[in-house]
């Protein structure tokens, strides 16, 4: 399994290389691998082969795996998944990132929480850019006033946007998410991150802009259904 992971790790690197040089790509681009539902020694193999990045979409899980591996240097936890409100403090504590703000409610008790002695934590707005009743994340209209109110929180600071576009709607919903990143570094410059692409689309992803594909399938193969949260 550790040389399954290291493998894909590395032809996904070589992957993404290829396709930037092909496309003549310039922004910087950034590999989140996705452990959701996978345990914390693949995290670890994936850690071992150099990857420092990783994405978890279930509170449980962030909270068992961080504190599992917290004595690997510079590991970076990015927490891309709904967020209730009564799991905000766990999230707080452990996490780097969190890319899936949609209310304010939210993002205040995140601040608020966020233990003074830690860097403020690095946040993304989901937006909902396919306009599913379903999915989760803001209206690109109420985009910019959440993005205002955000960027004023203390322990908070405001990175960019993320989005998950409807399968098969891809190239149209990130086309819009680079109009709207570009609108958002205008009113705050520091805002250039944009989270979108992932096992299946993230060739598409970057040619639309964006710094962060969050590859879950491709690194460590097929997930089961997580049997909690
Ligand atoms: C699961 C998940 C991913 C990874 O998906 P793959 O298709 O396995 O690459 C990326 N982003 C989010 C928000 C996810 O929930």
């Amino acid at each position: 399994m550790t040389n399954n992971i290291a493998e894909a790790l590395k032809s996904a690197y070589n992957a993404i290389q290829e396709f930037q040089t092909k496309q003549q790509l310039k922004q910087q681009s950034r590999l989140i691998a996705v452990s959701k539902t996978k345990p914390a020694e693949s995290v670890a193999a994936a850690y071992q082969a150099g990857q420092r990045a990783f994405g978890e979409n279930y509170v449980q899980e962030l909270v068992s795996k961080a504190t599992e591996l917290q004595g690997l240097e510079a590991i970076e936890w990015h927490f891309i998944g709904p967020i209730q409100s009564n799991k905000t403090k766990d999230i707080a504590f452990y996490a780097d990132w969190v890319h899936s703000i949609e209310r304010l409610k939210i993002a205040e008790r995140l601040s608020a929480q966020r233990p003074s002695d830690k860097a403020p934590l690095q946040v993304l707005l989901q937006v909902n850019i396919s306009g599913e009743e379903s999915k989760s994340g803001i209206n690109p209209a109420d985009l910019m006033s959440l993005a205002t109110q955000v960027a004023a929180l203390p322990q908070l600071k405001l990175k960019g946007l993320m989005a998950i576009p409807q399968p098969g709607k891809g190239a149209e919903a990130f086309e819009q998410m680079q109009k709207l990143s570009l609108q958002l570094i205008q009113k705050h410059p520091e805002a250039t991150e944009l989270s979108m692409g992932m096992s299946d689309d993230w060739q598409q992803a970057l040619c639309f802009g964006s710094t962060m594909i969050r590859l879950g399938t491709a690194i460590f193969g097929a997930r089961g259904i997580p049997s909690h949260d």
